[in-house]
């Protein structure tokens, strides 16, 4: 089978697509022929070494397929089955051997690309919203990178649960997407002051909830952001990540919360899985929840994915699909 790999961590030229056995599923394991896989950030996190794994490393941490195969003990899903699934790694691949746990059957008619674009993503705005920081009718937030893939999710999200949304983008065309996808009040943040904005409109009180993505380049001002007693949610590092501080800042800001999520605790048993992906994927369905694709490319051309996400150019989800 044809599979992405990264030799030693480094830029996007270190991905190859190279031939690789293709691997059985042991006991508890499904084996899943890829339809579609999602890229993300962490992907480019992944290749860089900013997360350290072992080379040889495989990339790619969510896809929609078939179940081909299963190995011993695996009663959550069959061979023949429709399936999504997101933090196991190695999806920019033909086929991907997953926990049968961790597989979730696609609602009847929903295409492959839809099922990738959304769990990853999905999930994460489910779990910010939902479990990190509870949004309730009348909060304020404030959302950095609001057209991007996380983004565009998360800004439908705290609107379904009553917030007032803030969010930041760095054009006028992203802006545009992230007012389509509800926020109130957005702010080009490579042209204006956040932090000024957001002081203005909530008359100098602050945000409850910050969600930042963005990291080493927003993290000061976003700490700005918050009411006392408001939570800093800071969940990524696109910019780089978060340099050391003193917990100190925390009280001498306001008696801040501080949280650095991640997914995987968030979706850690099946039970809690099927919450939030049945959640996502069931209102894909029915279409309360609005998927933007940017673009599919070829598995072959998973550098110009990771090239385009890094150079900031997308607005929503990239797809790799096996040729
Ligand atoms: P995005 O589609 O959001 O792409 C990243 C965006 O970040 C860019 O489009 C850009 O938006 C913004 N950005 C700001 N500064 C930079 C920079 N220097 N370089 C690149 N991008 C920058 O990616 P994803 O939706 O895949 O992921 C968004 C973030 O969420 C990532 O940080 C990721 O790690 C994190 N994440 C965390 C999870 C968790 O559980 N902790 C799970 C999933 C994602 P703009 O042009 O508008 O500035």
């Amino acid at each position: 089978m044809k599979v992405i790999l990264v030799e030693q961590p480094g830029g996007p030229e270190a991905m190859r697509l190279v031939d690789w056995p293709k691997p059985a599923p042991g006991p508890g394991e499904a084996l899943v022929k890829i339809a579609a896989a999602g890229v993300n950030f962490i992907d480019i996190y992944h290749r860089t070494g900013l997360y350290k794994v072992e080379p040889p490393i495989t990339l790619g941490m969510e896809a929609a397929g078939v179940v081909e195969a299963v190995g011993e003990g695996v009663s959550e899903v069959a061979p023949g089955d429709r399936v999504a699934y997101a933090m196991s790694r190695g999806a920019y691949a033909e086929y991907a051997v997953v926990p049968a746990w961790m597989l979730v059957k696609l609602p009847s008619g929903m295409d492959f690309n839809s099922a990738a674009a959304a769990m990853l993503q999905g999930m994460t705005a489910h779990y910010l919203v939902f479990s990190t920081y509870p949004l309730k009718q009348g909060d304020a937030c404030l959302i950095h990178a609001a057209a991007g893939g996380v983004g565009l999710l998360l800004v439908q999200m705290a609107k379904m649960r009553g917030a007032r949304v803030f969010g930041t983008v760095s054009t006028d065309a992203k802006a545009e997407l992230a007012r389509q996808a509800g926020a109130d009040k957005v702010i080009v943040y490579t042209r204006d002051d956040f932090l000024e904005v957001v002081r203005a409109a909530t008359n100098g009180r602050g945000v409850d909830v910050v969600y930042d993505s963005v990291g080493a380049a927003t993290w000061e001002k976003s700490l700005d952001c918050l009411r006392p007693r408001g939570m800093m949610v800071s969940y990524g590092n696109a910019s780089g990540a978060v340099p050391a501080f003193q917990p100190l800042v925390l009280s001498q800001k306001g008696s801040l919360f501080l949280t650095r999520p991640s997914l995987q605790h968030y979706v850690a048993s099946r039970e809690e899985l099927l919450w939030r992906a049945g959640d996502v994927l069931g209102w894909v369905q029915e279409g309360k929840l609005k998927l933007r694709i940017d673009r599919v490319y070829k598995l072959s051309e998973a550098a110009e994915a990771h090239r385009a996400l890094e150079s900031r150019a997308t607005a929503g989800k990239l797809l790799l699909v096996p040729e």
